[in-house]
């Protein structure tokens, strides 16, 4: 079973480089798949209120016997509950799912700019860290312009920042500004969501050079570009495929050829525009 590496965040707090990542899985089927990925060697899992399942996933924690300081625990604020007060009872109900004292990032699930509330969310953010229920906290989906208000108006930089990225859409840009400001980048939809990215026939021809598959030579590729990933399945085969990344490189040649596979076309909504609550 290979050892997943550590990121130290902004504010010391080590987050496993892979995770395990639970949207659309119900909230049984999460307790089963969850447990699998922690036998499998995962200690970071990636949840949110709207996923529907932090009660299944909380089920898998505290059934695997692992102690406490060795999971890494994120949920995430759902958008109807923007706004200080709200997200401090939103918090208090996740934690009770979760089942947890704690969660070790918690993160505003999208910006919302069109309603304007993300400032007095994060700040309620802050507290809740301030208290020590959330060891480090951060953001989803944040454009660099709602980056640096946050930056201009807030005291805690947040820790982290979960945005789509994979080979077809690799965020140049705002990696570089999250590295500017000390901010981890988290790629969400790292594997294209399985689609037509693992099919690729560069990736293909990498996979085959190396003798790994497909979504081992993604999530290498990530994990050498320096982003935290979480991918999903609820596959066992695949739980303990997607982990087995930490003992291959990929070399200069197989990096440009990735970087060619940019195709600017987002999988999921644009941030600037995506109101839904
Ligand atoms: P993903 O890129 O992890 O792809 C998952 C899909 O890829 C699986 O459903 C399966 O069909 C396929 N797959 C997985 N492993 C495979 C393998 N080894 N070989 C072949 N196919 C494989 O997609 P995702 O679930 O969208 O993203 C991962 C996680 O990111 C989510 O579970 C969630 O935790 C998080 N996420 C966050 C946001 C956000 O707005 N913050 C949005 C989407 C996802």
């Amino acid at each position: 079973m290979s050892k997943v590496p550590s990121i130290t965040l902004n504010n010391g707090v080590a987050m496993p480089r892979l995770g395990f990542g639970v949207w659309q899985v119900d909230d049984e089927q999460a307790t089963t798949a969850v447990g699998q990925a922690l036998d499998a060697g995962y200690r970071s899992i990636d949840t949110a209120a709207i996923y529907g399942n932090e009660a299944g996933t909380g089920k898998a924690l505290a059934a695997s016997g692992i102690d406490r300081d060795e999971l890494f625990v994120t949920t995430k604020l759902w958008n109807a509950d923007q706004g200080h007060d709200a997200t401090l009872r939103a918090f208090d109900t996740s934690l009770a799912k979760l089942g947890l004292e704690y969660v070790d990032l918690y993160l505003i699930h999208w910006p919302l700019p069109s309603r304007d509330t993300y400032l007095d969310t994060y700040k309620a953010l802050e507290k809740i860290h301030a208290d020590g229920r959330a060891k480090a906290i951060g953001v989803s989906n944040f454009l660099p312009e709602h980056l640096e208000r946050l930056l201009g108006e807030t005291s805690v930089v947040p820790a982290v920042n979960q945005i789509e990225l994979h080979p077809q859409f690799q965020q140049g840009a705002a990696r570089a500004f999250h590295a500017r400001h000390n901010i981890v980048t988290e790629a969400w939809s790292p594997l294209g969501q399985g689609k037509g990215l693992l099919a690729d026939p560069t990736i293909a021809q990498l996979a085959a050079k190396h003798g790994r598959t497909p979504a081992q030579v993604v999530l290498r590729w990530h994990l050498q570009l320096g982003n935290v990933v979480i991918p999903k399945s609820v596959t066992p085969s695949r739980i303990a495929e997607n982990i087995d990344v930490f003992d291959f490189e990929l070399d200069d040649t197989d990096l440009t050829a990735l970087a060619g596979l940019e195709t600017g076309s987002r999988l999921g909504p644009d941030p600037a525009a995506f109101d839904v609550v």
